[in-house]
């Protein structure tokens, strides 16, 4: 057995080839997944603060497990990365979001059209072929490009290469907007915010989490929304659990935000329910 510390011995060996032999299992099975189809999108709303009223929709993926049940992102994506069978996932939520989002448009006729977020994972981004994606998805769903908004996390504008920039430009260049997700939860947030050309920042949860109890965390909050502002990008708050947090938020000038407050990650058909109110 491993040495652990001074004259600890650990016992963990099984146990690691258990979850050596999970993780394995967990490959084959992703593997089949992209084959079988076995991914679904849940959507949640993002509303404007001061009306409350819907703006657009996070597209976030799930997986379906024949055994397992519903798995969630945090659960196979690094392992989908890892393995770049993010590649044909991405490729496939990118699609079937522009599909929905265009389909919701057209059902709402004169209302101002709604936008579709879509978390792309660095290794999407190294792909040469990622600005041509966007813009078959765009075409093949009708999808007007002002509608689709792509969110990157930090980490992935801090390491990036230099083609990573080219890319990001040129889908830029369609039309689509690109948003910071988990925003202040980097190392160097400030810095990249000049040479990345971002339209929205999105504040993480866990100011939003804060808010109410650490006046750390409110200062901070309304700073970042004042950056925005001073920078002209769109500012959404993440993760707003409570009518407290809102009206912080909102009474910062707040543009946007989402959260359990107003509504879960919901399925295609209960949105349909919520943007279209069967008459009783
Ligand atoms: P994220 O992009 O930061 O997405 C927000 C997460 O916060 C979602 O978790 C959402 O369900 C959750 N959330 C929203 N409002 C609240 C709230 O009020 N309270 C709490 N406690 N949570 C809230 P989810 O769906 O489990 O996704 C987790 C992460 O997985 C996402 O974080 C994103 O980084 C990643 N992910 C999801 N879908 C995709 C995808 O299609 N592609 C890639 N590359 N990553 C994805
Ligand atoms: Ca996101
Ligand atoms: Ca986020
Ligand atoms: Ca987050």
């Amino acid at each position: 057995a491993k040495k652990q510390g001074k004259d600890q011995v650990a016992v963990f060996e099984p146990a690691m080839r258990e979850s050596f032999q999970k993780h394995l299992e967990l490959e084959a099975d992703l593997r089949r997944a992209v084959l079988r189809h076995e991914f679904e999108l849940r959507f949640q709303p993002i509303v404007r603060l001061r009306t409350e009223e819907i703006s657009g929709l996070e597209a976030l993926v799930r997986w379906q497990h024949p055994e397992r049940g519903m798995i969630p992102p945090l659960e196979f994506i690094p392992l989908a990365e890892e393995t770049g069978l993010i590649v044909p996932i991405g490729e496939w939520v990118l699609r079937e979001a522009c599909r929905q989002a265009a389909r919701w448009n057209a059902q709402r006729d004169g209302q101002t059209p709604l936008t579709v977020s879509v978390n792309l994972s660095a290794v999407q981004l190294e792909r040469a072929d990622l600005p041509q994606l966007v813009e078959a998805a765009l075409a093949d769903s009708g999808l007007p490009a002002k509608c689709l908004i792509i969110e990157l996390t930090e980490s992935l504008l801090v390491d990036h290469r230099p083609e990573t920039l080219r890319r990001l430009e040129e889908i830029k260049a369609l039309g689509v907007r690109l948003a910071i997700d988990d925003f202040g939860t980097g190392y160097s947030s400030l810095a990249y915010l000049r040479n990345f050309p971002v339209d929205i920042i999105k504040i993480d949860k866990s100011f939003v989490d804060d808010i109410g109890d650490m006046p750390a965390a409110a200062a901070l909050t309304l700073g970042i929304i004042q950056l925005g502002q001073a920078l002209q990008l769109s500012t959404v708050a993440e993760g707003i659990e409570d009518a407290g947090q809102l009206s912080e938020l909102a009474g910062g000038n707040c543009e946007l935000g989402q959260g359990y407050y107003f509504a879960e990650p919901l399925t295609a058909a209960a949105l349909d329910n919520l943007l279209f109110p069967p008459r009783e």
